[in-house]
């Protein structure tokens, strides 16, 4: 099939890749003409593991180009997918304008040539595929107002749920796949459009491995406002089941309690699952807390209370200031004080900085005049891009990063803090305390090199009793995860 994917963002760029590597036809389309200059280059405008490498053999297969012109793409197209950004507008509600003049583009693009099914793979409110087919209309009436009947096409929702990060495997073995339409017809388009996927049909890029599980990936039909409806209760369901790790961690530190032991516990009961409980500094990224906002506002709209999303939120950013009480109960005054960030993304292996955690710290910390000095393996150019007025001191390294701080934190991990030498990090700090936003660290080995350590719903009086005890037996081995032994 012909396929114009509009937006050539993580989302975008990620569906024309996969489409074209199953033997479509794709043209992206965006309106930023650097990232389009970027890829006829052969370059990737963003950072997402893999991709490059797919987009080499998705031009070798289905064939793959770029475009800053709508037009003559949306008109050979017989699926035109939307992929452009939705973000958040200060109320919470959901920015539609590029939606909207994505929607009316195509309208005044496509001829009576052939069916099309216009597919919106942004997330968008409820209701947004209705605007969609009453813009694509108008745009059809302004540039034909004598043929606009003949102009078939049908709009559906196949929303989105690849992480960042992990775009190419979640998009080539999926967990399912959501169609949404009141066209029977549009839905039998999509299925066909689907099948290889479907049906894993397809042998996957040599650097991947078909996970053993993945044979055939559930389709799920439904109506345009079912579909518009999973995305956001999927993303409300996950923010809030880190929501809830995070709560449980601050009971965990209180009662002496340890958060990982806990979440392990529950996980491998097959009715909770164990992913997404990991306790941490708490969510941040482009969807979470944009979707929650906007399905608050819809459920508002039509006089619903919605007290587990608003309760979701507001745990999830009172989570990220926690650290600041952390390094406030231990330093006392922040004024004045250098503490170092390892990790700007929202997550590892992205560049992504959209609603990320370090950022808020980073301003906080800056407003209650303390130094701060950062380090993150890919999303440094992207920080320094978007963020011009964030006075940090930008570190070639995590070791750089620690050298005369007074803190450390760690928000993002990256796999290779994993691997840090913790003892040379400690001995280069002006006073080795460690809070470790993501649970990354063995307690222990931070303790044994010399850090007061604290994690996330880790107990926190477990440092201190241990130092005290080291002090009474020197020269004794005492480990922070097993019995102390005296
Ligand atoms: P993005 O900001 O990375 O990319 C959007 C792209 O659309 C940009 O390159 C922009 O220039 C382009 N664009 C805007 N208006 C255009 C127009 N009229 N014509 C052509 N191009 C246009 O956004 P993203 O992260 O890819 O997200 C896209 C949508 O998918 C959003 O609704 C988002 O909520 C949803 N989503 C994102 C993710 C994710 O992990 N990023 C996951 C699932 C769903």
């Amino acid at each position: 099939m012909n396929i114009a994917v509009i937006g050539t963002g993580y989302v975008g760029l990620v569906t024309g890749a996969c489409l074209a590597y199953l033997g479509h036809r794709v043209t992206c389309i965006d309106v930023d003409e650097t990232k389009i200059k970027m890829l006829q280059n052969g370059e990737v405008p963003i950072y997402e593991p893999l991709l490059d490498q797919l987009l080499v053999l998705s031009a070798q297969r289905g064939g793959i180009s770029y475009t800053t012109a709508l037009d003559g793409a949306a008109a050979e197209a017989d699926v035109i997918f939307i992929a452009v950004g939705t973000p958040p507008l200060p109320n919470g509600e959901s920015n539609l304008t590029y939606l909207e003049n994505a929607a009316k583009s195509i309208g005044r693009a496509i001829d009576s040539s052939r069916y099309r099914v216009i597919i919106n793979k942004s997330t968008v409110p409820v209701g947004s595929g209705n605007l969609v087919e009453a813009l694509v209309r108008e745009g059809i009436r302004e540039a034909h107002p004598e043929k606009d009947r003949d102009i078939q096409f049908d709009v559906a929702s196949n929303p989105e749920f690849l992480r960042e990060g992990r775009a190419i495997v979640d998009s080539l073995f999926p967990d399912r796949i959501v169609l949404g339409s009141s066209s029977s017809r549009a839905l039998e388009h999509l299925s066909k459009m689907y099948e290889p996927l479907v049906a894993q049909q397809f042998d996957p890029p040599p650097f991947l491995t078909r996970p053993s599980n993945v044979t055939r990936v559930p389709l799920v039909s439904t109506t345009l406002q079912s579909a518009e409806m999973i995305k956001y209760a999927s993303n409300a369901f996950l923010a809030m089941k880190i929501g809830f790790a995070n709560e449980m961690a601050g009971v965990c530190e209180r009662v002496g309690a340890d958060i990982t032991e806990v979440m392990r516990g529950i996980g491998l009961d097959s009715r909770i699952g164990a992913q997404f409980l990991s306790a941490g500094l708490g969510w941040g990224g482009s969807c979470f807390g944009k979707d929650t906002q906007s399905l608050l506002h819809t459920a508002a709209e039509y006089g619903v209370q919605t007290r587990l999303l608003e309760a979701s939120l507001a745990v999830n950013y009172a989570q990220r200031l926690a650290v600041i009480q952390k390094l406030q109960e231990r330093l006392y005054i922040l004024k004045g004080r250098t503490i170092g960030l390892l990790g700007l993304a929202f997550k590892p292996d992205t560049d992504d900085l959209r609603d990320a955690p370090a950022l808020q710290l980073a301003e906080k910390l800056l407003r209650m005049g303390a130094r701060v000095k950062v380090y993150d393996p890919i999303a440094m150019d992207a920080c320094k891009k978007l963020n011009p007025d964030l006075h940090v001191q930008y570190c070639s390294d995590a070791y750089s990063t620690a050298v005369e701080a007074h803190g450390l934190v760690l928000v993002t991990e990256w796999s290779e803090f994993r691997h840090l030498d913790l003892k040379r990090l400690a001995d280069s700090m002006t006073q080795s305390i460690l809070i470790d936003g993501r649970n990354l660290f063995d307690p222990s080995a931070a303790f044994k090199a010399g850090f007061d350590y604290s994690g996330i719903g880790r107990p926190v009086s477990l440092n201190r009793e241990l130092r005290s005890l080291q002090k009474l037996h020197e020269g004794i081995e005492i480990s922070a995860d097993a019995d102390v032994k005296v």
